[in-house]
């Protein structure tokens, strides 16, 4: 039988930064995929460079980021002001939404300050403090603003009833505006949200995985090879070809594939999630110019989000991904993913985001999970069971892994942070 000191499963952005960090070679980094990254991989195709689905960088540890561009020095790293927006009554209105009602019809704005304003007497969200992610948006926002974007928007992304999600469900990802926020933007403009501006590799995501893995040895990184048990007590993990020895394992599987690899139960009602079916498109000429990303709250249109990967790039042919919210289980075929993309190019054109183009290439992928739920539940069982799990040597990391909303800078502080205390403890003996 195989053994290492340091088993980790998955080699995503968490598990290749956790080895990153280690003291020391005696680690091994299983992978069930053919090839490194999980879910910050990048396509190539018909001179077209895409993610699964947009992903753009914004870094609030500049040391991080100064040193993944330190390894990264082939690479021409795009620095963006972000030019976000939302379709909204057939035009353009800045994102986010709550603070930019002052370019909404007149009628409209008059609804959304009345609502706002009025909220607490209009009893909106319950009495007391808000119970739940949909309360939480009536209660700070008044129905107007709710109703208007918020929730059918929100409902597209989760795919789930708000009501289920907890009042921080989206953390520091949710861009929080009080009334004076909101009217001050009427007149000065200030869209400042966490990701006001954002880096991107001309080689897509996938550079910031492999400025990570420069610093392992590849021999240490199997490909292929899926872990399908693990036994506690004899701290063994079985993969699909071999037995491997274990003192630490730490996994970024998606905890409940964790739990069941470990034997240990895993309560339906607690995890749920949704998947995100990504379609990203190419096509012969320019769509429209600067929007980066933006958002369509229209429960008749297929996609939540439309990106231009064009507008970051500065290329003259209309390079896009296109995100639809699908509930927990949804799988599809070549016929679904067929009328999915026809009803998905009949959409572009109804939003006038395609006219003539021709679409020249594309790729398809469902993210699974992609946005877990949160839930009061779910924050509890995630903590006991990972405690418990610390006790047998088991780590549970990564977006997927703390079953949280997180950005691939989180996932690096927290496998670091995990690395520095198994050193501490290697150190220590
Ligand atoms: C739609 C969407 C958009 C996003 N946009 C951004 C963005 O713009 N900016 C940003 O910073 N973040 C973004 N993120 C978040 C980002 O993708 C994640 O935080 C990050 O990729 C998570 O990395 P990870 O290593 O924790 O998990 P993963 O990338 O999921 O890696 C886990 C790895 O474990 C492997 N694995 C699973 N089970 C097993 C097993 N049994 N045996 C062996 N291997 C296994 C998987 O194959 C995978 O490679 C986005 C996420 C989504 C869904």
């Amino acid at each position: 039988m195989d053994s290492v000191r340091h088993l980790v499963v998955g080699a995503g952005i968490s598990g290749l930064a956790f080895a990153d960090r280690l003291e020391g070679d005696d680690y091994l980094v299983v992978e069930r995929d053919e090839e490194i990254g999980g879910y910050c991989k990048t396509v190539r195709r018909d001179g077209f460079v895409w993610d699964y689905s947009g992903h753009f960088f914004h870094f609030r540890h500049p040391e991080i980021e100064r040193e993944l561009v330190a390894r990264m020095a082939d690479q021409r790293i795009l620095v963006v002001q972000k030019d976000s927006r939302i379709w909204y009554a057939d035009r353009w209105v800045d994102f986010p939404f709550q603070k930019n009602i002052h370019q909404l019809p007149q009628d409209e704005l008059v609804e959304c300050l009345h609502d706002l304003y009025f909220r607490a007497e209009a009893g909106e969200g319950r009495a007391g403090e808000p119970s739940s992610f949909r309360d939480m948006l009536y209660a700070k926002l008044g129905r107007g603003i709710a109703e208007r974007f918020l929730v059918p928007y929100n409902e597209k992304l989760y795919a789930t009833d708000l009501a289920r999600l907890d009042v921080d469900a989206m953390g520091r990802f949710f861009p929080h505006a009080d009334v004076a926020d909101i009217i001050r933007n009427f007149k000065d403009s200030d869209n400042a949200s966490y990701n006001a501006t954002f880096t991107y590799p001309e080689g897509g995501a996938i550079e910031y995985v492999k400025a990570i893995a420069s610093s392992l040895d590849p021999a240490r990184i199997q490909t292929g090879e899926r872990v399908v048990r693990v036994d506690l007590r004899r701290k063994v993990a079985e993969t699909t070809k071999r037995e491997i020895a274990f003192e630490t394992l730490v996994s970024a599987a998606p905890f409940p594939t964790l739990l069941s690899l470990c034997g240990l139960p895993c309560d339906e009602d607690v995890y749920s999630w949704n998947v995100v079916e990504v379609f990203n498109l190419g096509f012969d000429r320019k769509g429209p110019a600067g929007i980066h990303w933006a958002y369509f709250p229209q429960r008749e249109l297929s996609f939540y989000r439309v990106g231009f990967y064009d507008n970051i790039f500065g290329q003259d042919r209309m390079s896009c991904y296109v995100e639809i919210g699908r509930p927990r289980g949804y799988q599809t075929d070549e016929r679904g993913r067929e009328a999915t993309l026809a009803r998905v190019l009949s959409d572009l054109r109804s939003v006038g985001l395609v006219s003539d183009h021709e679409l020249v290439a594309s790729h398809h992928i469902l993210l699974d999970p992609a946005y877990v739920h949160i839930t009061k539940d779910s924050v509890r069982d995630v903590e006991a069971k990972k405690r418990a799990l610390a006790t047998r040597g088991v780590f549970s990391i990564g977006r997927y892994g703390s079953w949280t909303y997180c950005s691939i800078e989180d996932n690096i502080v927290e496998a670091r942070a995990l690395a520095d205390a198994c050193n501490v403890a290697a150190r220590a003996g």
